[in-house]
């Protein structure tokens, strides 16, 4: 094993800048630096946004297409490096190679999706109570942006932010996850060689408790776009208080997955495993709790067991035929390790796996299942963000949609059944932003990724995602 000695530098005004301070970005799989990443202070937070807000008006002044055009060049240059690309997600953030092609093509694809609605944008004419007058409602930018990412799908929320930010006019900060901005600083140098006008994109990394922090408390950010913790989604909304800027939140989720009684139990076992395995566990939509019909319980545990026991991981890079990688650090092990002890102790039975894996290094951890789960234990009711699976018995559908319910979370669900009748039921009663019938996530960027209760505010994707990076203003025309 080599160490790296790749130095990344932030991206404002349309250069590459040296910051005083720089933290080490590691491999998680087996703990090799991989590069060295600013801190960035205060002031170079504030450059950062006089930079986006003196780029912004002109900006603004281009036609839409023309904007979306520099997202169409970046898609290309994304796709003539895509190989590259998903080895640096891999190597900072774990997950195994396939996935991270995929989120590599997917973001190229993604930014050609938001290029697409810049001859779509559009106001409202509305009839006036006055003769001779006219009420037109203009869609708006609403100016600077401030981007806050996360570290599970690090390459592709860059896109999901900065392309409808800046296809309707926005200018763009981002700081990526102290854990993986090496990914972010690639999509920013093929950014910087399409000729984006300097200032339209910046990127400072760091810390949140700094750099996160001077970037949501500063009066020069008219939108915070931030995915990642509820914690940290409530810090952000009390900074964001003091200016009120807008805030656009997806704070994760407990997604339930409800198996009847009439379920194809196969295509559940396969839909769930692979949703409960995909980028080790951390996603924000995948199952995160079953609640299976009595029937069916015995068949579906014992299944689904098998086939987590049968998943093979380890370091990606190291063995590319695997199934699943490491966690992202150590918080994040011990969090499901104690999670894991203490649904056992808490009368959970463990099906499958509940260890640590010990590959000598990195921060893997067993494909576990657990059965005879209760509403009421941490397990059910906390965002695991790992490889665990527990599973709740229930008597019929109502019983499980009024558990389902009954989460601070309000993100993703499913629901399996062959029945048309019980799907429409199910959909009726849950109370999520998305629910999934027969599958499991993803999300299609066409549609409208939101949540309710604390899975967050507001949405990405489509056309109302598109929407929630404008403002309305509304002129009354008198002639
Ligand atoms: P956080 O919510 O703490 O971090 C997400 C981003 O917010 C990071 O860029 C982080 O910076 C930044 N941040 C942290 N504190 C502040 C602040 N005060 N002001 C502004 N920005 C801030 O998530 P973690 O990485 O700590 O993960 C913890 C848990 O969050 C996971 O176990 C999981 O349950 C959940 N999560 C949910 C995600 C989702 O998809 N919804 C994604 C990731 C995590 P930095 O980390 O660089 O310090």
């Amino acid at each position: 094993m080599s160490s790296d000695n790749r130095t990344y530098r932030n991206y404002i005004n349309g250069a590459f800048v040296e910051a005083n301070d720089y933290l080490e970005v590691r491999n998680p799989a087996n703990g090799e630096r991989l590069s060295r990443v600013p801190v960035s202070a205060g002031a170079d937070v504030e450059r950062a946004l006089s930079a986006a807000h003196d780029a912004q008006p002109a900006w603004a002044r281009l036609p839409a297409v023309e904007r979306a055009n520099y997202l169409r060049l970046l898609a290309d240059r994304i796709r003539g490096e895509a190989k590259t690309l998903a080895r640096v997600i891999t190597e900072e953030q774990g997950k195994v190679s396939g996935l991270a092609e995929v989120e590599v093509n997917f973001t190229a694809d993604y930014l050609d999706y938001m290029a697409e609605w810049a001859r779509r944008i559009e106001g409202e004419i509305i009839e006036s109570d006055r003769p001779g007058e006219n009420i037109f409602l203009f869609r708006k930018p609403l100016g600077v942006v401030a981007g806050i990412l996360p570290w599970n799908f690090p390459f592709f929320l860059i896109a999901r932010k900065m392309a409808p930010a800046l296809v309707t006019g926005n200018t763009v900060v981002i700081k990526p996850s102290e854990e993986t901005p090496n990914n972010c600083f690639e999509f920013t140098r093929l950014l910087d060689q399409v000729g984006l006008p300097a200032g339209v994109f910046n990127v400072v990394s760091g810390d949140g408790a700094s750099t996160g922090q001077a970037l949501t408390a500063s009066p020069l950010v008219d939108m915070i776009s931030f995915t990642g913790s509820v914690d940290t989604g409530s810090r952000i909304m009390r900074s964001a208080a003091d200016n009120i800027t807008k805030v656009n939140l997806e704070l994760g989720g407990k997604a339930p997955a409800i198996v009847l009684d009439d379920a194809d139990i196969d295509l559940a076992v396969k839909a769930i495993r692979a949703s409960r395995i995909i980028n080790t566990g951390q996603v924000c939509n995948c199952a995160e709790r079953v609640y299976v019909q009595r029937g069916v319980a015995d068949e579906f545990a014992d299944k689904i067991a098998r086939a987590m026991a049968d998943t093979t991981y380890g370091d990606p890079l190291a063995q590319p035929d695997i199934e699943m990688g490491p966690l992202i650090n150590r918080e994040g092990l011990d969090k499901v390790v104690a999670m894991v002890e203490r649904a056992t102790q808490d009368g959970a039975e463990l099906l499958t796996g509940g260890r640590v894996a010990d590959l000598g290094a990195g921060f893997h951890y067993q494909p576990t299942v657990l059965s005879g789960c209760r509403s009421d234990m941490e397990i059910m009711r906390r965002e695991i963000f790992g490889p665990v699976l527990p599973i709740q018995i229930v008597d019929d559908l109502d019983e499980a949609v009024t558990l389902a319910n009954d989460s601070d979370y309000g993100l993703t669900s499913s629901v399996y059944t062959r029945s048309l009748a019980r799907a429409m039921h199910a959909c009726r009663e849950i109370d999520y932003g998305e629910t999934y019938v027969n599958r499991e996530n993803f999300e299609a960027m066409q549609g409208f990724h939101a949540g309710t209760r604390k899975s967050g505010i507001g949405g990405a994707d489509g056309k109302h995602g598109l929407y929630e990076y404008t403002r309305s203003h509304v002129v009354y025309l008198e002639t």
